[in-house]
């Protein structure tokens, strides 16, 4: 049995606001969001970080990618006026507390550059 929180939020051991199926990945609301829309986007793939993707995940990734564009696009934050940001934190220093790879996706202010 995975320790995983996030293996468990795909599982619907833990609840969670989720906005998005598919069989490759799921996205739901962030618990403690950053801005009016902060999703992240799982695959069902346990990957613990970055540094544990393969070449046989690129597929994979990839579809994080898109399926987190979609979601942006379908919520009106893909205009060249508006925008969002994706991003992946790996380890202490980027901040990650969640060891199963995990898209943020934020949106629905303006984002500061660079992050703190
Ligand atoms: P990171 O710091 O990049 O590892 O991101 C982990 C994210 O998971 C944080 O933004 C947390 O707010 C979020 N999080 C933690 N627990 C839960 C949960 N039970 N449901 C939804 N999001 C969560
Ligand atoms: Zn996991």
């Amino acid at each position: 049995m995975s320790d995983c929180l996030f293996c468990k939020i795909r599982d619907g051991l833990i609840p969670a606001k989720v906005v998005y199926r598919d069989d490759v990945c799921v996205a739901f609301e962030d618990i403690n969001p950053q801005a009016p829309t902060h999703l992240l986007f799982i695959p069902h793939k346990h990957i613990p970080t970055v540094n544990d993707i393969t070449t046989e995940d690129q597929a994979l990734v990839g579809h994080l990618f898109t399926s987190a564009a979609k979601v942006a696009r379908e919520r009106g934050h893909a205009d060249a006026n508006n925008g969002y940001r994706v991003v992946m934190n790996t380890h202490a220093h980027a901040g990650q507390t969640v060891f199963h790879i995990h898209l943020h996706l934020l949106a629905g202010r303006p984002l500061g550059w660079p992050p703190g």
